[in-house]
């Protein structure tokens, strides 16, 4: 190899990465490529965004303005995709699905975030392009009910019920269920007691987990409207949670639970769709957080919140046996959907 100076190499590289990235800054103006279109990767306030026409056409997908300027659909013979410029929500076969950032709009051009692209969108829509990590072929399925013991997570005071009940009883029900479909089941609770939230990853992890299920029921103070399901995923490194109004420094952190980024997402993409579709329960989206059981695992995690008990309606819902057990089954068939969806990717 010939060698040249350093300071020669690192200026190349810079011109490399300038030129073949079209890197921009807000305040700088729009560059253009050889084409004349705008700059196909941009970098607004720090994060960096890609021409989400570009991104989407590589994967098959075509792009039609709904509104001009302002939203698009991508459409492929099997999915449709609309997006929103400063929205972090993304609708994906009609259900609500929240980007890390928002989607942007500059010069005449929509931008998704890449990490949104390639962490969100990829896994979903093309799992067999992920190559890295290899998916965990699924054996042993970890099912946590959420709370137990002196911990009775949410409640609903005047009809008297505690989610930590709900919690196992549905988490019994999917044991059952699964069991059935051959898998291996360890859970993290069988009775009512208290498990700290880092053991429960611990069990997982000692048991071999190929997928960790947490079930939980949701509860807000004064908004006794607020109803429907939200399903959450471990948020991906160098991005913000769906509850963070702003990126902080450990978001850089890589977690156990990163190990399994596009896996994480598949797996919550069709968990949320099977709980929404399934129970007809209100849409409140597939989120990212940081929540210690999703960010401890080793294997692909999903914590799904099945509804809100300070609703009374849905409280109601939920104390019947029938609603738990179209549960059970609604979660049963996401982890089927999700076995099928990782059937043609490289699994270790
Ligand atoms: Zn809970």
């Amino acid at each position: 190899m010939v060698r040249l100076p350093y300071s020669f190499l690192m200026s190349a590289v810079f011109t490399a990465l300038i030129f073949f990235s079209g890197v921009s800054s807000e305040a700088a103006p729009p560059t253009r490529n050889p084409a004349g279109s705008s700059s196909t990767y941009i970098k607004v306030a720090g994060v960096n965004y890609v021409d989400a026409r570009v991104f989407f056409a590589r994967n098959g997908f075509k792009g039609a303005w709904i509104e001009r300027g302002k939203s698009l659909r991508f459409q492929s013979a099997t999915s449709q995709i609309d997006i929103e410029a400063d929205k972090r929500d993304a609708v994906i076969n009609g259900l609500r699905v929240l980007m890390g950032e928002p989607a942007v709009f500059r010069g005449s051009t929509l931008y998704v975030s890449r990490i949104d692209a390639d962490k969100l969108f990829l896994p979903i829509l093309r799992p067999s392009s992920v190559t890295t990590p290899p998916a965990p072929a699924l054996r042993v399925i970890v099912i946590d009910a959420g709370h137990g013991g002196q911990d009775t997570g949410t409640q609903n005071k005047p009809f008297k019920l505690d989610e930590k009940v709900f919690a196992l009883d549905v988490a019994m029900r999917l044991r059952t269920l699964l069991v059935k479909q051959g898998y291996k089941i360890v859970m993290t609770r069988t009775d009512d007691r208290f498990v700290p939230l880092p053991q429960r990853a611990e069990i997982a992890n000692k048991a071999g987990a190929d997928l960790f299920i947490s079930i939980h029921f949701n509860a807000v103070g004064g908004s006794p409207t607020v109803r429907g399901s939200e399903t959450y995923v471990m948020t991906p490194q160098y991005q913000r949670s769906t509850g963070s109004p702003r990126r902080d420094p450990s978001d850089n952190v890589a977690n156990p639970g990163n190990r399994n980024d596009p896996w994480n997402t598949l797996l919550g993409y069709h968990m949320h769709d099977q709980v929404v579709g399934k129970l007809g329960s209100l849409d409140r989206g597939f989120k990212r957080a940081r929540f210690a059981v999703l960010r401890l695992v080793n294997s692909p995690g999903v914590l799904i919140e099945a509804g809100y008990l300070s609703n009374n309606d849905e409280a109601k819902r939920i104390s019947t046996s029938a609603y738990r057990q179209s549960l059970a089954e609604a979660l049963a068939q996401g982890v089927r959907a999700y076995a099928v969806a990782i059937t043609p990717v490289k699994t270790k």
